[in-house]
């Protein structure tokens, strides 16, 4: 079933991975009683698969997607115009359709560090929707990033809104959102993008808090997204002195802090899940960072699979 349809009926429940960097990587998330195995007993709507940034590590996604197949499970592509011409996305979209996986998450991509466009035939996930229905029709479910902050580098957030719209009128399916744990400003945001006559689903992606270095690098690193007080509150009182980002941190309670901050963060996560759920949205996507327990933990606490 397009994924798109479920939503429109009820909250969907899906999660993403990445794909292993190493070997030990790879048998610990595909390995026979792997995470993949544990995840999928769960029975996730959807679990979707980076692409590599910057064309980086692309080769290893087509394995995870297939994984997810055979645990029945609707593998989700995420797919970028980086480094890509348009043979070579007719090439590997097609390469995904040999395989049965017809969901796609079609994005422009990070731009690498020091790049000015994406060094490929399209400049924007606009056409790149455009593209894929141009080629494919209707064989593929579309789904599309949104930013309910607004993207990094957008003009303005009506702007972004705007471009949101297009990806809809482009032949889009529902959106993914940017993880965005400011819920006036995602409320502002939902609320601006029904007025401008964005109908697709919403399917929320939420970053479990697990740690602090993770947590505060996810937000700033590339999307500058706000941290409420709430979280920042965490942060602070589980912080390690001097400095987390390095490997001697001069703090002797480091395993303690670290513990207690996962804990506080996943009752944070979970709030958070049951603020989103109000809202209307239609499904939670969780990046599970090819983790079990901890995204377990968080199912179990939030309820969400039985949504
Ligand atoms: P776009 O929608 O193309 O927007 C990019 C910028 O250009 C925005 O500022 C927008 O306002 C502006 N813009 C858009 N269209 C136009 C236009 N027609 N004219 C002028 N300006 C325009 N990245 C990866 O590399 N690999 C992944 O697997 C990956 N997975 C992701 C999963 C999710 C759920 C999300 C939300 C993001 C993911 N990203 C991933 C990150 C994403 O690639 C970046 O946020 C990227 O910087 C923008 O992608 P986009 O599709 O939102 O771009």
């Amino acid at each position: 079933m397009k994924m798109s349809e479920l939503m429109k009926q009820r909250m969907a429940f899906s999660f993403e991975l990445f794909p292993p960097k190493t070997e030990a990587g790879e048998k610990k998330l595909l390995g026979e009683g792997g995470v993949l195995d544990k995840l999928s007993t769960m029975k996730p709507d959807y679990i979707s698969c980076t692409y590599g940034a910057g064309g980086t590590n692309v080769g290893k996604q087509l394995p995870v997607l297939e994984a997810i197949k055979a645990h029945n499970s609707t593998p989700v592509a995420h797919f970028t115009c980086i480094g890509n011409t348009r043979e070579s996305i007719r090439e590997q979209l097609q390469n995904y359709l040999d395989r049965g996986i017809d969901h796609i998450l079609a994005l422009r991509g990070d731009l690498p560090f020091g790049w000015t466009g994406t060094g490929g035939d399209l400049c924007y996930a606009t056409e790149l929707v455009k593209f894929v229905r141009d080629e494919f029709g209707d064989k593929f479910t579309i789904a599309v990033a949104g930013s309910p902050e607004g993207h990094i580098a957008c003009r303005s957030l009506e702007a972004d809104i705007s471009f949101l719209k297009q990806k809809q009128d482009e032949g889009a399916d529902y959106i993914m959102t940017q993880l965005c744990w400011d819920m006036d400003q995602f409320l502002r945001w939902l609320d601006a993008i029904r007025k401008a006559g964005v109908t697709m689903p919403v399917d929320v992606g939420i970053m479990p808090v697990l740690d602090a270095a993770a947590t505060i690098n996810m937000a700033l690193s590339r999307n500058g997204c706000v941290m409420p007080r709430e979280l920042c509150e965490i942060i602070s009182k589980y912080w390690i002195f001097p400095n987390p980002f390095v490997s001697d941190p001069y703090d002797a309670d480091v395993a303690g802090k670290k513990a207690a901050f996962k804990e506080a963060g996943l009752e944070y996560t979970v709030r958070l899940i049951d603020e989103y759920r109000v809202c209307g949205i239609n499904g939670i996507h969780l990046y599970a960072l090819n983790k079990y327990e901890d995204v377990a933990k968080l199912v179990e606490m939030s309820g969400i699979k039985d949504m």
